[in-house]
């Protein structure tokens, strides 16, 4: 095994990377106010900023559920450094397709 060590995902961030180097990101909590009751109902991830945990939330969000921010729908998250009290940053979240292409040779 090289001194990159395996290529897995990391059993505390759950990215994948080379595990012998790896640096888990920091850790955010994102809190969606709408349905929920407080910051217990925040999802925790773990990214380089508060506005990337906002769109890594939105992308988990979407996924898991019918596509509604990608559809057009915004929805307006809180985040904070997991452990951090306080009310955190508001971002508000959208989304939107993206072209892809695909090229095959033909024979
Ligand atoms: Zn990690």
């Amino acid at each position: 095994m090289s001194e990159l060590g395996s290529f897995d995902r990391c059993g505390a961030c759950g990215k994948y990377d080379f595990l012998g180097r790896h640096k888990c990101a920091p850790a955010w909590e994102v809190f969606w106010p709408y349905g929920h009751e407080d910051w217990t109902d925040a999802a925790t991830v773990h990214v380089l900023s508060a506005q990337y945990a906002a769109e890594e939330w939105a992308s988990s969000h979407d996924s898991n559920g019918d596509y509604d921010i990608v559809g057009g729908s915004e929805a307006t998250v809180r985040v904070r450094p997991k452990g951090e009290d306080g009310l955190g940053l508001e971002f508000i979240v959208t989304g939107e397709t993206v072209p892809e292409y695909h090229a095959r040779e033909s024979a």
